[in-house]
């Protein structure tokens, strides 16, 4: 029988790579938290129509990266392509947005039907950053801060921001019109999907992935010159905090994003280090998502970090902390050094909260196991054979210094293995 493998574009982490998103992980909980940010869960499936509804018909996920299905009642699922959605449907569902508001994140697997290749797959994980009830410009600039903290503490320095605005859905629709005319009279250029998007969509086709029309989108009018004042103000000020505080940024006038629901600020963080799938971050502000799926009009801001893309770029950055070895090992050969061993390392477990502590596990003789103890990078070996279990003693033999093996008995063994220890 042929053995089974993983779906195509879906990976498994081992251990030695979990230790690393870990590491990347715990960063990311720990700013989060220093700017007050909580951590929310959603679900990883929801009603299809959610997703149509807020990211977009006329969008690369709703139009061709959704795995939907029907349930045994018919009713059409979407495993989630991406946060935002469920965290809104949430927020209106459990009440959390009447003049409240709400910073949040969340953290988890995203699912899109795309061509896999490196830094682009089909389940993917997402670390999402929102912030509900806030109209800004304060947060946008707080929010953007926020993540070139992240970076810092992550040790990146290799990373780019792009910041645009998109203006209000009348500046927005205004600008649609132009770019609708522009891109019409060069229609014999565009390819099939950007035909298609020129009357749904036209904004989209900014978005286009293929290289022939790169020209001719660099061509095309700016969303700039269309924006209402308002917008413009809020983005000035936008743009001066993040000078203020010494935020570098490049306004690029075409960027669009991907999904329908954002307006005013978006930004995208974007590294050279990781070849075509540059982008690490991305997000914006989404004043009407909340009204349109049928909450209160709710000002709000987010993003979402890429974490294969993330933690690729740490580890080129060589900053995750080399794996941890464990402290103290346990030799025991013999049935009755073995019950000896368990208790005394259940011992050593109280005694010493945080360390790693191993027991020999699957019998040998002592030369092997105490090979696997040099393995487990331990400082210290304990070792409990016949003789010791008879006089209740133990043998304490360092293993990263330069000190003789010697013997303790059982009860102050703890005692005398700490100065071996070192710090944590
Ligand atoms: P792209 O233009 O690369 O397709 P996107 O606009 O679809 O990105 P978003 O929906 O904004 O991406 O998602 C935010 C971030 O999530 C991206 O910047 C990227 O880091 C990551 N991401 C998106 N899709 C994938 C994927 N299929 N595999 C791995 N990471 C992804
Ligand atoms: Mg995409």
């Amino acid at each position: 029988m042929s053995s089974l493998q993983a779906i195509r574009g879906m990976s498994d982490l081992l251990p030695a790579e979990v230790e690393g998103w870990a590491h990347v992980e715990a960063v990311l909980r720990a700013v989060l938290d220093s700017y007050g940010y909580r951590e929310m869960r959603v679900p990883l499936v929801e009603r299809t129509e959610l997703f149509k509804r807020s990211i977009g018909e006329v969008t690369d996920i709703v139009e061709k990266e959704m795995y939907s299905f029907e349930d045994r009642n018919g009713v059409s699922l979407t495993l989630r392509p991406e946060a935002t959605a469920g965290i809104v449907r949430a927020a209106i569902e459990h009440g959390m947005l009447h003049n409240q508001r709400h910073k949040v994140w969340h953290t988890g697997a995203m699912f899109r039907y795309e061509k896999p290749q490196k830094g682009r797959y089909r389940q993917f994980h997402q670390f999402d950053i929102e912030a509900l009830g806030l109209p800004g410009p304060d947060i946008d600039a707080e929010l953007i801060v926020m993540i070139s903290r992240i970076w810092r503490a992550l040790g990146i320095r290799h990373i780019a921001l792009q910041v645009n605005s998109l203006g209000t859905s009348d500046s927005r629709a205004r600008y649609r019109d132009e770019l609708e005319r522009y891109f019409r009279s060069h229609i014999d250029l565009l390819d099939e999907d950007c035909r298609r998007r020129l009357d749904r969509n036209p904004l989209r086709i900014l978005d286009t992935k293929n290289p022939d029309l790169q020209d001719l989108v660099a061509k095309a009018p700016a969303l700039e010159e269309w924006l209402d004042a308002e917008s413009s103000a809020h983005f000035a000020s936008v743009c001066a905090a993040l000078q203020a505080a010494d935020v570098p940024f490049r306004v690029n006038p075409r960027l669009v994003r991907g999904l329908d629901y954002y307006n005013r600020t978006v930004f995208e963080w974007v590294t050279d280090q990781l070849g075509t799938q540059g982008a690490v971050c991305a997000g914006g502000r989404y004043d009407g998502l909340v009204e349109q799926l049928g909450g209160s009009p709710t000002p709000a801001i987010g993003c979402a970090i890429g974490m294969e893309r993330l933690v690729e770029l740490v580890r080129l950055a060589g900053t995750i902390p080399a794996p941890r070895g464990s402290d103290i090992f346990i030799v025991a050969a013999g049935e009755a050094a073995q019950a000896v061993a368990l208790a005394l390392a259940e011992l050593l477990r109280d005694r010493f909260p945080g360390r790693r502590i191993e027991t020999n596990l699957g019998g040998g003789g002592f030369k092997a196991q105490m090979r696997r103890a040099d393995a487990s990078g331990a400082a210290v070996a304990l070792i409990l054979g016949d003789d010791e279990v008879r006089a209740g003693t133990v043998a304490i033999k360092p293993l990263r210094a330069e000190r003789p093996q010697f013997s303790a008995l059982v009860a102050d063994a703890p005692g005398l293995v700490s100065d071996y220890l070192g710090g944590t």
